[in-house]
């Protein structure tokens, strides 16, 4: 490029910066920014030598998105240096983000790193990626929308420079404008920007039915024009005469939605009867809005007759993004229907710029309530779903768009609170609006004063009343009754819960009935019978088993199978005939065992598995030491069966009950408070054992004890089994088979 060009483009770039310094004064009355002129300066060099796929200097780009952010979002002097520099950190790596907060402080480093950490289609177009880009746009959302109203204004630049990218990325990026970006700006009030973006994409990606609407929509515009302005002269001249000052506005709807509108209602273009709305925007103070624009409502309806089902009052209730006025639809003396929106300035505004002017306004109007809209609550609700552990990418998409598309439902709480959810939602998903732990312990719904099932759907105007109990929790099929994100999501973590303990559950009522069988709780066991009953995992296997739809029937069916390991003499014919053949030849008797006696001082109990008096026993004398008592299925004396076969000897308990054994018991369940003494209550004070040692593990709100106490037998510990599951909070409680030696 030779000199003279250069001093083009040079004398171009400087038109553009001042550009922007216009489009900004307009709004903020400031002239000239130093800090401003160095980041325009930064960007400028940073860009120096990189040029857009049009050919154009780089520097183009992110003086015009700044100039979006300045002028048609209406954002200040921290998002146009942002918005300046929004790609100078991934495009030249002399640049940093250090360098940037040394030169323009936290906020602008902030939300620049922000904007550089989300990698849009633009650049990459794997669907995993993206989601994860998305994911982090919005983790920046909730805590400086800036972030996002740049890089809304981003795309918008993009999407109007589209024509330079090859046609196949074209779609995708047009594909991804209309599944996030538009809808985003929709949510963040930005009607403006919202239907640019829609119409920019309807035009890359349905080409020919774009230009076959705007051009039928052009052909039409002067019989339109002179329609409008005799509908709206006698209008005016209602509302001056009352001495209000109006600006009366008509504007083509957008392609898009003309678009989406033939095809909803299946109809050709020349029977879509509003192709325009005509706003009236009135100037009031703030205090004189509401009464006013109704006052207008009042006139214009008496020149034309309105349609009642047609009236919308967005004033009383806003829309959650902040958008408020008042629709109307009236017959017009040419016989068509013609839609009027009703509005002040600052409505207007905020209907236009979306969040900006509505945070502007904000302050204005802070005492009162209704003015807030639904953006904090929208935010709050986007800011919970990211927080949730529920990473699967598409789920999680699903969800933010569902609180983006979504319109709402309105609904009264019983203290006349006024709540707003999407259409669609449940009673269910109301109390979880409400307060989670409101919808965890949900037990039943009154609508309008009646009972009705937590599935009813709710229709604006009701009035829902929750009715809690802290016992109950949310159950399987509540997952087809709540739409909502936050109710879903909680659902989901409280099943999880109930599952993990009824896992617990079904892995002690597992270890009893392989008892029951003389098999052996071990690993290898547990797994083979999973395997056996196909089941994806041995938790699996314990929670079905908690169900009780695994049962002693099946685990007897596995019991027969010849290929479990570790199986106990016992049910195994042929050992048990070894076992006795040899306990004959050792003592010469007929008889198959002996008497444990308790005073004969050469026995003593096993302490890996504390046999009781009631259970089936063998005693295991090695050379010179006196005998130790197993129980027949402890995993120790299976092995020492097997191994030393040739000193194992069958016993029996003789009657004593006035001696005591050590016995050991598993508790758990829902930690509380005094969990510890109630526990200890019941099995010294009401049982009256002697407890030898007492151990408590917690996770969140779950426990774990394991108990060891002197009894006399197993029905002592049976018991104090039966009386133990008794106590509130405990969700089961079993012997304990086995002891880790200590
Ligand atoms: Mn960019």
């Amino acid at each position: 490029m030779d000199s003279i060009d250069q001093q083009k483009e040079k004398k171009e770039i400087v038109k553009r910066y001042q550009a922007l310094l216009r489009s900004w004064s307009e709004n903020k009355g400031i002239k000239k920014n130093n800090l401003v002129r160095k980041a325009f300066i930064m960007a400028s060099q940073a860009h120096n030598t990189m040029r857009r796929r049009t050919g154009e200097p780089y520097i183009y780009h992110p003086l015009e998105v700044a100039r979006i952010v300045a002028g048609e979002i209406g954002l200040g002097e921290t998002a146009i240096i942002s918005a300046l520099l929004h790609d100078v950190v991934e495009d030249n790596p002399d640049y940093t983000i250090e360098i940037i907060r040394q030169n323009f402080g936290d906020k602008v480093a902030y939300i620049v790193d922000g904007l550089t950490k989300i990698k849009d289609g633009y650049e990459r177009l794997e669907s995993n990626s993206q989601v994860e880009s998305i994911k982090k746009m919005l983790l920046t959302l909730s805590d400086d929308v800036r972030v996002i109203l740049i890089k809304l204004a981003d795309r918008l630049h993009n999407m109007r420079t589209l024509d330079s990218m090859p046609p196949s990325k074209q779609q995708n990026i047009a594909a991804e404008t209309l599944y996030l970006y538009s809808p985003l700006a929709h949510r963040l009030g930005l009607y403006v920007i919202k239907s640019e973006l829609e119409d920019l994409a309807l035009k890359y990606n349905e080409p020919e039915i774009y230009r076959t609407i705007s051009s039928k929509l052009k052909e039409s515009e002067m019989e339109r024009y002179s329609f409008v302005s005799r509908f709206i002269l006698p209008i005016k001249q209602a509302i001056s005469a009352q001495g209000i000052t109006c600006e009366i506005d008509t504007r083509d709807k957008s392609v898009y939605s003309i678009y989406k509108k033939m095809q909803t209602k299946e109809i050709p273009f020349e029977e879509v009867y509003d192709l325009f709305a005509v706003r009236i925007i009135i100037d009031l103070p703030l205090d004189q809005e509401e009464m006013n624009c109704w006052r207008v409502y009042t006139l214009i309806t008496k020149l034309y007759n309105p349609k009642q089902s047609r009236l919308r009052d967005w004033i009383s209730t806003p829309k959650a993004n902040g958008y408020e006025s008042l629709h109307t639809t009236v017959m017009s003396p040419m016989g068509q229907w013609v839609e009027i929106q009703i509005r002040t300035r600052r409505m207007h505004e905020i209907a236009e710029r979306g969040y900006a002017a509505h945070w502007k306004y904000k302050q204005q109007v802070d005492n009162d309530k209704t003015h807030e809209g639904g953006l904090d609550d929208w935010l709050g609700e986007v800011r919970e779903i990211l927080k949730s552990k529920d990473s699967n990418t598409l789920n999680f998409l699903d969800n933010i768009k569902l609180t983006l598309f979504s319109d709402e439902v309105f609904v009264w709480t019983p203290k006349g609170h006024l709540k707003s959810l999407p259409v669609g939602s449940s009673a269910l998903d109301f109390a979880y609006l409400v307060h989670t732990e409101l919808g965890t312990h949900c037990i039943g719904v009154k609508l309008n004063h009646n009972l009705v099932p937590l599935n009813q759907k709710l229709r604006s105007g009701d009035q829902v009343e929750i009715i809690a109990s802290k016992k109950s929790f949310p159950k399987e099929e509540w997952l087809e009754y709540a739409i909502t994100p936050r109710a879903r999501i909680s659902i989901k973590e409280s099943l999880k819960e109930q599952r993990k303990v009824q896992t617990a559950e079904g892995r002690i009522k597992l270890e009893e009935l392989f008892g029951d069988f003389q098999l052996k709780f071990s690993k290898s066991n547990i797994n083979k019978f999973s395997e056996h009953l196909k089941f994806r995992s041995t938790s699996d296997l314990f929670y079905r088993v908690s169900l009780d739809e695994i049962n002693a029937e099946h685990v007897s069916e596995f019991s027969e199978m010849g290929t479990i390991e570790n199986l106990l003499p016992k049910t195994h014919p042929e050992n048990l005939h070894q076992l006795d053949s040899q306990i004959n030849s050792n003592q010469n008797k007929p008889k198959s065992s002996i008497t444990y006696n308790l005073d004969d001082l050469s026995f003593s109990v096993a302490t890996c598995c504390h046999p009781l008096p009631g259970d089936d026993i063998m005693a295991f004398s090695p050379e010179g030491m006196h005998n130790m008592v197993h129980r027949t299925n402890c995993n120790d004396a299976i092995g020492l069966m097997t191994r030393f076969s040739k000193k194992v000897i069958h016993a029996h308990w003789e009657n004593k009950p006035m001696n005591t054994f050590l016995g050991g018991i598993k508790i758990s369940g829902f930690d509380r408070k005094s969990m510890i003494s109630d526990i200890i209550r019941v099995v010294s004070d009401e049982m009256r054992f002697n407890i030898r040692s007492f151990h408590i593990d917690t996770t969140g709100e779950l426990f774990e004890a394991y108990i060891s106490l002197f009894v006399h037998n197993t029905l002592d510990i049976k018991n104090t089994v039966e009386r133990l599951k008794q106590i509130e909070g405990v969700s089961s409680a079993a012997r304990m088979l086995q002891f880790t030696k200590t």
